[in-house]
Formats: C-alpha cells, sequence, structure tokens
C-alpha cells in the first residue's frame, strides 16, 4: 500500500507548538514509511481565516524543514465535492433538514430536536445526519482502540450549516479521500470526532485511513495548547530548538550534538530512527513554551 499522510491546518492565526508537534509526527511518519506528505488548508469558514495566515503558515514549515509534496489543497476551493457527498447521503436517507438555533444545538451534547418528525417549514436550515444506533470502533495507532456509540455519544452532527458552510466533519472526509490518505497523524483533540468520521467514510464507500492521535499539549495553566488561548505563535528564528523540543516530545529526543544542528539534519536523524511505538501516550509535563 502506498503511503500519503497529511498536515491539515485551520488558518485561524499562526502556527504554535502544537501544530508544530502535529506536523512533526505526521511528517515523520511518512517519510519513515517512505510516504507523501501533503498539506491541507482548511478554510473552510472564511471569515476565520486570519488575513495573511495561509502564507505564514507555509512559510513557517517551510522555514522548520516539513516539505509537503503537491500543491496544498484549500477547503475554500472544494464546495462542489462537499455538495456532491451531501447529495450521496440525503439519498441514502441519513440526512434530515434542522431548524435548531446554535444555542439550542449547543445546550446539550446530545441535544435532540424534534425536526426530523417535523420537517421545517423555514427555507433556513442546517443539514444533519440522523446518526443510527451502532458503535463504532477504530483502531489507534497511538491511544489504542476507541468505542463510541454514534446515536448515544455522538447524536445528530451537522453536515452543512444554515449559513450554507459544510461542516469540518463532512469537508474531512470528502478530502482525505480525495487526497487517497492512508494515514492520519494528529492532536488527540480530534480523537473523540474519529469514529463519526469512520463512519461518514463507510457511506460514503471510502477507504478508511488509520489513524493515531498524539496527547494533547497543555499550557502552563493547563489548558491545551491552542489559538484561541493563545498559544504563542512558533518563533521561527528559534526553529532548531523548537524542533529539537519538539522531537523530545514525541519519544524521539536527539543526541546532544544534534539539539542545536539545523532541522534538515534533525529530521533526518528523526526519520531513521522513528517509531511511532515510541510517542509517548499521555503529556508529562506542562511544557515552558507558551
Ligand atoms: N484543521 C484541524 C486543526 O487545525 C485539523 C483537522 C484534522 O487533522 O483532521 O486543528
Amino acid at each position: 500500500m502506498s503511503y500519503v499522510g497529511r498536515f491539515a491546518p485551520t488558518p485561524s492565526g499562526a502556527l504554535h507548538f502544537g501544530s508544530l508537534v502535529a506536523a512533526v509526527a505526521s511528517y515523520l511518519d511518512a517519510r519513515a514509511n517512505k510516504g507523501r506528505w501533503l498539506v491541507r488548508i482548511e478554510d473552510l469558514d472564511p471569515p476565520r481565516t486570519a488575513p495573511g495566515s495561509i502564507d505564514e503558515i507555509l512559510r513557517c514549515l517551510d522555514t522548520f524543514g516539513l516539505h509537503w509534496d503537491d500543491e496544498p489543497m484549500r477547503q475554500s476551493q472544494r464546495q462542489p465535492a462537499y455538495k456532491e457527498a451531501l447529495e450521496l447521503l440525503v439519498q441514502q436517507g441519513y440526512v434530515f433538514p434542522c431548524s435548531c438555533s446554535r444555542a439550542q444545538l449547543n445546550s446539550h451534547p446530545l441535544y435532540r430536536c424534534n425536526c426530523l418528525e417535523q420537517p421545517p417549514s423555514q427555507p433556513e436550515v442546517a443539514m444533519r445526519v440522523a446518526t443510527p444506533a451502532i458503535s463504532i470502533t477504530v483502531e489507534d495507532a497511538i491511544m489504542g482502540p476507541q468505542t463510541q456509540h454514534l446515536a448515544d455519544e455522538v447524536g445528530n452532527f451537522v453536515l452543512q450549516r444554515k449559513d450554507q458552510l459544510f461542516s469540518y466533519q463532512l469537508a474531512v472526509v470528502v478530502d482525505d479521500a480525495q487526497q487517497k490518505i492512508s494515514h492520519i497523524i494528529r492532536g488527540s483533540d480530534l480523537y473523540q470526532q474519529t469514529p463519526q468520521q469512520v463512519w461518514l467514510q463507510a457511506c460514503l464507500d471510502y477507504k478508511q485511513p488509520s489513524y493515531g492521535h498524539l496527547p494533547i499539549i497543555i499550557n502552563g495553566q493547563g489548558q491545551k495548547l491552542s489559538k484561541q488561548n493563545l498559544a504563542t505563535p512558533l518563533d521561527m528564528l528559534q526553529a532548531p530548538a523548537l524542533m529539537s523540543e519538539a522531537l523530545e516530545r514525541l519519544g524521539h529526543p536527539a543526541p546532544c550534538g544534534l539539539r542545536q544542528a539545523p532541522v534538515a539534519e534533525q529530521l533526518e536523524w528523526a526519520a531513521g530512527q522513528w517509531d511511532i511505538e515510541c510517542v509517548p501516550k499521555r503529556m508529562q509535563d506542562p511544557i515552558a513554551f507558551v
């Protein structure tokens, strides 16, 4: 099987240390398996795209020696493909229009509306999946197997919002299939969302990639590093030190002589050593780069 990995940043701000760890892990797993490594810009929600951030993200990856194959895919240009997939799911009878407000939907993780029984009359509706009462188990190369009951634990999730924007869940599945992604290594914040993606893949007759979710990196306040809690943007001038820190987090500490070496040398060394079994399953201590 040919290996294709990917890094799929949302351009809502600059990359931070958590993004670097995810990018390095998926890059190394691809290179160690003689695979290709693609970048996909998840600019699905244009108002959330920070001006200049796409170029900045690509420049940052390049500075860290994370050179991608092919032209990066842009989700903002993929609307026809998402529409087609949604239509297939509609034909299979899984999708229903829903007029509930975001506040109602957010009021409870398993909020149940009655739009399924009483279809809304207003024109502005979201399209949601009526999840079946089945359990999905996904093997995870780092975290181990995960089983989720779709109806009880996930609920009826959104595929297209009222403002017509397609959801991350639909887009990610369609794009992973289009890019023929065979291996997904990403942050564990998406671990819980994987069973629903696997189910959508089955409905759409797509091949299921293998998954590995990395431990979350938390800051000094015990929060997950994200753009929302203002994780410090990666300092490109510190690339060698940050790379060596990322490798250490991933259970592949570089030998002393390599710690200040150019990123390309560190990555080459790490690709030769890479063993996904060495990636820690839990985050140890909060890190200093916040
Ligand atoms: N776009 C998501 C993020 O920036 C990642 C999605 C994925 O890897 O599936 O967190």
